[in-house]
C-alpha cells in the first residue's frame, strides 16, 4: 500500500486551529434541514425510492446545494439522507443513522426493501458456503443469519425495523418504518411501522 505524504489538514474541520468541536456541530445542524433517513438497496433499478419516499413523508428531495459568497458549498435543502446498501438492510445502516443523529438530527428513518431484490435469489448457508469454496473465507460469524439475505419481505422489514429500535446509537424520538418497493411500477406500501 503507498500512500502520499501530502497533507490534507486544511480539508479537516477538527485541525482548524480555531476548532472547537461544540460550535463546528452547532454549524452542522444548521447547514441542512434533516428529517428522514432512507434505507435502501444499491440495486439500480430502485434509484427512484428515495423520490417516493420523500412524496410518501412531505419530504425536499433532492433539493439544491447552498453556495456561501465564494460559492463554496455549504449546505442543502434536502431534509432526505440516503444510505444505500445490499438489499437495504439495517444492519449496514446503524452507524450512518447515528451520525446523522449527532450532526443533523432524524424525524423517521425508513426501511425500504424491493421486489425481485438480488437478496432474494441466495440463501445464508448459500452464500456461506460459496464463501467458503470460492474465497476460502468463514464469513458464518461476522454477520447474523437474518440480515444476510431476504427470504420473507414480512420478517426482512420486521427484523429491521426492531434492529434498528434495539440499538442505542438510534434516537429515541425516531419513527421507525418498513417499506415495500415495487420495482416495476414504483408504488411503496408501508409495512411495519414503530412510532417513537
Ligand atoms: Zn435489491
Amino acid at each position: 500500500m503507498h500512500i502520499k505524504p501530502e497533507n490534507f489538514d486544511q480539508y479537516t474541520f477538527s485541525k482548524q486551529p480555531d476548532y472547537l468541536e461544540s460550535e463546528v456541530r452547532k454549524e452542522f445542524a444548521k447547514a441542512v434541514p434533516l428529517r428522514t433517513v432512507v434505507v435502501y438497496c444499491y440495486d439500480p433499478r430502485v434509484t427512484g425510492i428515495p423520490e417516493a419516499v420523500a412524496k410518501e413523508f412531505d419530504d425536499v428531495f433532492p433539493g439544491e446545494v447552498i453556495l456561501d459568497d465564494d460559492g463554496n458549498k455549504v449546505g442543502s435543502t434536502t431534509t432526505v439522507f440516503e444510505v444505500i446498501v445490499a438489499g437495504g438492510r439495517a444492519v449496514d445502516a446503524m452507524r450512518s443513522v447515528t451520525v446523522a443523529q449527532h450532526l443533523f438530527g432524524i424525524k423517521n428513518i425508513v426501511v425500504v426493501h424491493h421486489t425481485n431484490c438480488g437478496a432474494t435469489s441466495f440463501t445464508a448457508d448459500g452464500i456461506i458456503d460459496a464463501y467458503k469454496q470460492e474465497q476460502g473465507s468463514d464469513i458464518s460469524n461476522i454477520y447474523e443469519r437474518e440480515s444476510m439475505c431476504i427470504s420473507d419481505y414480512s420478517a426482512s422489514l420486521g427484523h429491521d425495523v426492531s434492529l434498528l429500535r434495539q440499538s442505542p446509537g438510534t434516537p429515541k424520538q425516531a419513527d421507525i418504518y418498513g417499506y415495500l418497493y415495487d420495482t416495476d411500477n414504483g408504488g411503496l406500501t408501508k409495512i411495519v411501522e414503530d412510532l417513537a
